[in-house]
């Protein structure tokens, strides 16, 4: 007969924190989120967007960096392509954007709307064979009058549009948007070819968020995603040499393996200046093997991810407070044993700052999200446009809903068999599925991005008293809530 742990799978959603004694001073501006993860690498904000094909590319990873995040490139793309996107996150910092969306004179208006939509931008270059032919902003055009109008008529032509010469500043390019009330100053060659883009919106956020995540050259920082299998550290080099990853992370549904440790001892051996995080574990077993071959961080969860069966299907895992809990136990009984402190990693199951307060007060000290980055815009995943019937006021309402695709990479679309130990996809078995997730609009929303949710952190923590997650974690209260708490806690608006 199986052995039994005596402990019960308890889930981020079953507890409720009694916050500790607020104290003067402790304010939520004053609250940090970040952590220090070697002595050459400090996060400012500890978050992590998840190595799924649906959420992280390099927009998010550049939008995420910008609050001091860190976007983890997923191992289920082609090597090439996930180079691809990590040059692409390097080359983009400083201000100067060099993969922005171009638009053609001809497009028609009506389609820009439409990209615009998908996109969530509202400035475009207008290129024509390379060569800057003039700037099309939203307040160029009426959106129904002028649907079937070419860009060209409507857009402000080269002759009137201020650009920058590539090699100039940063600083010399925000002037020039500041001092001209620009939105878009274009960047381009002595020839004319449009080079790059410097944003208003940019040096706003700047700003506002001035704790960007950037590398020693001022460039923004990513992660890679590798799989435990021999052939990934191709997969491993590319991404250190050729897309100079920040970070490397073994992304692996249960890591508590041989092949994993090998993996970790390796690359660690290969790299031993680039931080790695490896996961997933769920137990001290499991923490102290990663501890031991070397990993910087450990991840954790197995089963609580949105679009995860994998406990319904084969019903291993463990309830997701119960992983973070034990993890948290044998990160600190070996800080105590080795003097050694290896951060853990909440990943799966968090959607919203209520359960990242759950996660921090059980013991995490980092955070890494699928779901809830998938449904800004910036996700990589494509937009998708319903009209659904409402009743209203006695009346049928044709209504559009925005929704963002989110699949699995445990599901077939995925096709990310060695992250579940496959060789081949004729042996495979699916654990995730493939669905809609609500869009929530763009990170950078003022009433719903990113920045209300680190707000809501923030301020429980300040609530406690805590200035960053260890001070939370041992000040919080935690209790175990009943469905009817649960019911009570429900807006009944
Ligand atoms: P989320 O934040 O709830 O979306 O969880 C994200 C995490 O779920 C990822 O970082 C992975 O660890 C895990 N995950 C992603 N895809 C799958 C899947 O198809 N099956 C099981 N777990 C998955």
């Amino acid at each position: 007969m199986a052995k039994f742990t005596g402990d019960v799978s308890r889930s981020l959603d079953e507890y409720l924190i009694i916050s500790g004694r607020q104290k003067r001073g402790v304010t939520p501006e004053k609250v940090s989120l970040g952590y220090q993860i070697t002595p050459d690498m400090y996060i400012p904000l500890g978050w992590f967007s998840a190595a799924m094909q649906c959420v992280t590319g390099d927009r998010l990873s550049i939008e995420l960096a910008k609050y001091g995040g860190m976007g983890v490139l997923p191992r289920s793309l082609p090597i090439r392509e996930q180079v691809e996107l990590g040059r692409s996150i390097k080359k983009a910092k400083a201000g100067f954007n060099y993969n922005v969306t171009t638009v053609k004179p001809d497009m028609l208006i009506g389609d820009l709307i439409e990209l615009q939509r998908r996109t969530g931008y509202s400035n475009f270059p207008v290129v024509s064979d390379g060569s800057l032919a003039g700037v099309i902003t939203e307040k160029k055009y009426h959106p129904r009058e002028d649907a079937g109008k070419k860009v060209a008529e409507r857009m402000i032509p080269l002759k009137d549009v201020v650009t920058g010469s590539d090699g100039m500043p940063l600083e010399d390019a925000n002037e020039i948007l500041l001092s001209r009330g620009l939105g878009i100053l274009p960047i381009v060659d002595k020839g004319g070819k449009y080079v790059a883009a410097v944003f208003w919106s940019d040096i706003s956020k700047h700003v506002r968020y001035p704790q960007e995540f950037v590398d020693k050259e001022g460039r923004y920082r990513f992660a890679g995603a590798v799989s435990t299998f021999r052939q990934d550290l191709k997969r491993a080099r590319a991404l250190v040499v050729e897309a100079e990853c920040d970070m490397l992370v073994i992304d692996t549904s249960d890591a508590k393996s041989d092949y994993a440790f090998s993996a970790i001892r390796k690359l660690k051996s290969m790299y031993p200046e680039i931080p790695l995080m490896a996961g997933n574990f769920i137990d001290v077993d499991g923490f102290l093997l990663a501890a031991e071959a070397g990993a910087d961080i450990v991840k954790v969860g197995q089963g609580p991810g949105y679009g995860c069966t994998t406990r319904e299907v084969k019903r291993t895992g463990r309830g997701q407070a119960t992983a973070i809990m034990k993890a948290a136990a044998a990160r600190d009984q070996y800080a105590k044993d080795k003097g050694k402190i290896i951060p853990i990693c909440a990943d799966g199951g968090i959607e919203n700052a209520g359960y990242m307060n759950i996660a921090y007060a059980l013991g995490a000290d980092l955070l890494m999200m699928g779901k809830y980055f998938g449904e800004f815009t910036e996700s990589r995943a494509s937009l998708v446009e319903r009209t659904e019937t409402i009743r209203a006021g006695g009346r049928e309402l044709a209504v559009k809903v925005f929704l963002k695709e989110y699949w699995g990479e445990a599901s077939r679309k995925a096709k990310n068999i060695e992250r579940y130990g496959y060789s081949s996809m004729d042996t495979f078995v699916p654990e995730g599925k493939a669905g809609l997730i609500p869009h929530r609009g763009s990170i950078h929303d003022d009433q719903d991005g990113i920045g209300i949710d680190i707000a809501f952190v923030e301020k429980t923590f300040s609530e406690s008293g805590a200035l960053n997650q260890r001070e939370f974690a041992d000040n919080a209260t935690l209790e175990l809530q009943s469905e009817g708490s649960r019911y009570e806690g429900v807006s009944k608006v």
